[in-house]
């Protein structure tokens, strides 16, 4: 917690030079980015020649450092830190809960201002740590395989609410150096995964803000490479996401007709099959990355014949990619099955004889119901169950 006992604090005429009105209640500096961060400072009286040190200074105890309070900023001046404390604070949302599933995956359920929650999902395999962030709180979007799907939007989370799960994940796993000693090189959470609750790009300044926090060279400093944006397929923001984020993108394709994918994923009404291969198409090289993720769930009956991997490799046909074929998380009322295992089988063997990569998507924490599609917070679902009965 923020020590705000330095609000009384005698103002020094160095730090403070005209003095200003003030936003009621201390900013919290996480989430804003360097820019926002400097106008905050120059808005305390930071003198104009020192902004850029001091926005360095406080990036790197933040985001490098993981330091939440401002009297552990030995390279501050006390005043200038008593200064910090009576403006500032650096917040993270409140974990409310933690589940730890047999195979290692958590799942934190996580409260943000208003009192609304969401949930963000750490999976641990051998060569990386992945976090499944969330960027919404519910969806505006009706896919009708998908659990978040059933919650309406509430609101958009703001970059701090967004960084801030990357942030208290890695307060969890411990994973902050401490001051002096050389930098984690193998990390815990290595891969971000915009695979949580909501649809990033109907999201997109706050997203952007905080990939581009997550990417900083100076804090968190994760690869671009590293970080995977999953779009169910808002078209107009993809190449915006290419030219102003730069990251990996998956697409929730799912379906290899307008009719089928009318039903499964609706905003294919909007844009459709067509329509978003042309702007998948461009993505690689306004991004400069490699090859587009096409996430496909796996419904029985519904989108699993051999009919529909044939025709799925000839639409994508020129787009560099891989295929991702995810077994179908069930939920409580959801009104798709799972495709049988053999079935999955001949599908991602029809893909990769067409040079593609196909892997199955093994489903993690799913005794926690914190598989792909399985999120919904929890009061909300215990409404839900509660109908129900
Ligand atoms: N809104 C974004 C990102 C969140 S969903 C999107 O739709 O892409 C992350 C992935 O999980 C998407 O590919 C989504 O289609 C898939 N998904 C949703 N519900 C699922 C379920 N019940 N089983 C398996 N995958 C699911
Ligand atoms: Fe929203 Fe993605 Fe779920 Fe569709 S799959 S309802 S876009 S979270």
């Amino acid at each position: 917690m923020t020590d705000t006992s330095a609000a009384t604090a005698p103002i020094t005429q160095d730090v403070l030079t005209i003095p200003r009105k003030l936003p009621e209640g201390p900013v919290n500096l996480v989430g804003l980015t360097r820019e926002k961060l400097r106008d905050a400072l120059a808005e305390i009286g930071v003198p104009e020649k020192q902004l850029k040190m001091r926005v360095n200074q406080l990036w790197a105890w933040i985001y490098e450092r993981g330091v939440r309070d401002f009297a552990e900023m030995t390279n501050l001046a006390k005043t200038f830190r008593a200064e910090l404390a009576a403006h500032f604070a650096i917040e993270l949302p409140e974990v409310v809960s933690k589940q730890v599933s047999a195979d290692g995956t958590r799942k934190y359920l996580v409260k943000i201002a208003g009192g609304h929650e969401v949930e963000t999902v750490y999976i641990p395999e051998s060569d990386r740590g992945t976090l499944c962030v969330s960027s919404q709180v519910g969806c505006t979007l009706t896919c009708s395989f998908c659990h978040t799907g059933t919650q309406k939007l509430v609101r958009n989370l703001t970059p701090g609410e967004i960084i801030g799960q990357v942030m208290l994940v890695r307060d969890d796993l411990g994973e902050w150096p401490e001051p002096g000693k050389p930098k984690n090189e193998a990390r815990l959470l290595s891969n971000i995964v915009l695979m949580g609750m909501g649809e990033p790009l109907y999201n997109f300044e706050n997203v952007r803000d905080a990939m581009k926090i997550a990417m900083d060279p100076e804090g968190i400093s994760l690869s671009r490479r590293r970080i995977t944006l999953s779009t169910s397929g808002v078209v107009p923001e993809i190449a915006r996401c290419a030219e102003e984020i730069g990251c990996q993108l998956a697409v929730s394709f799912h379906a290899t007709t307008d009719e089928v994918r009318d039903r499964l994923v609706p905003i294919n009404k909007k844009w459709n099959i067509e329509t978003l291969l042309d702007a998948l198409r461009a993505y690689p090289k306004a991004s400069n990355s490699e090859r587009i993720t096409f996430e496909y769930v796996m419904l029985k009956d519904v989108n699993d014949s051999d009919e529909d991997a044939r025709r799925l490799v000839k639409l994508i046909s020129g787009i560099p990619a891989k295929i991702n074929l995810i077994p179908f998380n069930e939920w409580p009322g959801a009104p798709y099955e799972r495709s049988d295992w053999e079935r999955i089988e001949k599908f991602a063997d029809i893909v990769y004889k067409a040079g593609y990569s196909s892997p199955i998507r093994t489903p993690r924490g799913e005794d926690i119901m914190a598989a792909c599609g399985q999120l919904k917070s929890a009061t909300e679902r215990a409404r839900r169950e509660r109908v129900a009965l």
